[in-house]
């Protein structure tokens, strides 16, 4: 599931006119270049970025807009206006474009050149008036792209097209995705539930069901031989508890549950499944819980959802394609609070499926009954996570369209042991603060269930929604539960009147 840095390609489109003469538009095509490879030699963007051709006449915009939808290696397109590129030119291209599209609003030059700016000068560098017409008929045409404005030197504006590559990077991620669900829904539970329908025509993933007894009989076939692989590799990436050890008394459970990882992940690979759902109520032929073998598939890059939950399955699945090499990704419930007046916390965790991306230390190995289920004592990971900032993200299904919530948190270290719990968990401070965060969440329908990254930001997930269309709320340091009910009131209109969220 790892990929590579450098993996997507996007391409790079500079707008100009004829109006300037041939000399003028080969300095364009130049200063093209200089910017283009200077995106795509920035570490601050983890995409190739290749130089695409300076278009000029209605025609060539639409033919390179043709071309990027037909071109599968283009993920995305970015567009500079180095000079006035009439914008009814752009009419036909920009609505015949597929892919994702980004709108760097930058000059070649840095700074005005005091001393020697002429009106020359002036002809050849207006992106100030010239990705404003851009922008008219992007507005226009109601086609929003991801605007960034700034030097092309600047790192700021880098790390928001980085930003953006990665949001390309989910995009395409959710377009590939299939998601296997081994059961359904947990009985009764509402959140989790949604239109499949609704969320292929919207998203493009696909969700399948399948009887939990098919994976049985995949689980059966894993042979001796890898389980003793598996386990060798638990006993040099964690610490193994004494009584899961090879003299240990519980041995076979840690074989039992490397037998069920082995076959879990071979049951999704043989139909290009990235993410998948679980859930406690039907396990019927499975001996537990599947707890550490999520564990270990969610680090390798797959997308869990527990209880049926394969909204949030799909999503963990994206958001580690967007996070990859930038800290961890992990299903996460906030589970429950720590009410101190003078500082309140939230104690993420689930029964057993947190991800170790997110692992402070190495985890160690334990076996442990679980209160719900009545099958056998599962294994799983324990530990605390990494402090510092995090986010997380949920997407519900209000019935007539799909909203993304973001609530911004900070993790913090554990205030003490917490001996009784052999369980993963998280503890967080929500921005602003836990009774707004949690007013504005519950105000909104967020799910108990989240994606929670130390690596995906905040503008990654609101490009990725834009892209999709889909609704977005975000609960940051700034938010006001007054505002929000507003934005929620509005957003309530706008999708009534428009007709942007509905399947
Ligand atoms: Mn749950």
């Amino acid at each position: 599931m790892k990929r590579s840095d450098k993996s997507e390609t996007i391409w790079f489109v500079t707008g100009s006119q004829h109006l300037y003469g041939e000399e003028t538009l080969r300095t364009v095509a130049a200063d093209a270049k200089r910017v283009a490879e200077a995106l795509d030699s920035s570490n601050l963007i983890p995409a190739e970025v290749t130089v695409g051709p300076v278009v000029t006449t209605p025609e060539a915009i639409t033919n390179v807009c043709r071309d990027a939808n037909s071109d599968r290696s283009c993920a995305g397109v970015i567009f500079w206006m180095h000079t006035f590129s009439p914008a009814k030119m752009w009419i036909q291209g920009l609505l015949t474009l597929e892919k994702p599209f980004l709108h760097f609003h930058t000059q070649s030059n840095r700074d005005i050149p005091w001393d020697s700016i002429d009106m020359d000068f002036m002809n050849l560098n207006q992106s100030a008036h010239g990705g404003r017409e851009f922008g008219f008929i992007t507005s226009r045409l109601q086609r929003r792209p991801t605007i960034v404005v700034g030097h092309w030197s600047d790192s700021r504006a880098l790390r928001e097209i980085g930003e953006w590559t990665r949001a390309v990077r989910g995009l395409t991620a959710t377009r590939s995705l299939k998601v296997a669900r081994f059961g359904d829904n947990m009985r009764q539970v509402a959140v989790t539930e949604g239109d499949k329908v609704a969320a292929q025509a919207r998203f493009g993933y696909q969700v399948n069901g399948y009887g939990v007894g098919d994976l049985v009989e995949v689980v059966n076939e894993v042979s001796e031989t890898e389980v003793d692989a598996t386990v060798s590799e638990y006993e040099e990436m964690y610490e193994v508890a004494a009584e899961l050890r090879a003299d240990g008394p519980r041995r076979e459970s840690l074989r039992a549950e490397a037998r069920t990882e082995g076959g879990i992940r071979r049951f999704l690979e043989n139909d290009g499944y990235s993410a998948f759902t679980t859930t406690f109520e039907d396990l019927h032929g499975l001996p537990q819980l599947p707890g550490l073998s999520v564990q270990r598939l969610m680090s390798q890059g797959y997308g869990f959802g527990a209880e049926g939950d394969w909204k949030t399955a799909a999503l963990i699945r994206v958001m580690k394609a967007m996070g990859d090499g930038l800290g961890g990704t992990s299903f996460m419930e906030d589970y429950t609070y720590h009410m101190d007046p003078s500082g309140n916390l939230v104690l993420g965790a689930h029964m057993l499926e947190v991800c170790p991306s997110i692992a402070l230390g190495k985890p160690t190995l334990e076996i442990h009954p679980l209160s719900i289920g009545g099958k056998a004592d599962p294994v799983r990971l324990v530990f605390g996570a990494q402090p510092g900032p995090a986010l997380n993200a949920t997407i519900v299904d209000l019935g007539s369209r799909f909203r993304m919530i973001v609530n911004e948190v900070h993790a913090v270290s554990q205030p003490a042991d917490l001996p009784r719990l052999p369980v993963a968990r998280v503890l967080w401070e929500a921005h602003p603060t836990l009774p707004v965060a949690a007013t504005c969440w519950i105000l909104a329908g967020g799910a108990h269930h989240t994606g929670f990254s130390t690596g995906v930001t905040t503008n990654m997930l609101e490009m990725y929604a834009e892209m999709l269309g889909i609704e977005f709320l975000l609960i940051d340091a700034t938010t006001t539960v007054r505002a929000f009910k507003k934005e929620l009131r509005w957003n309530e209109a706008a999708y009534h009147v428009g007709s942007a969220g509905r399947f």
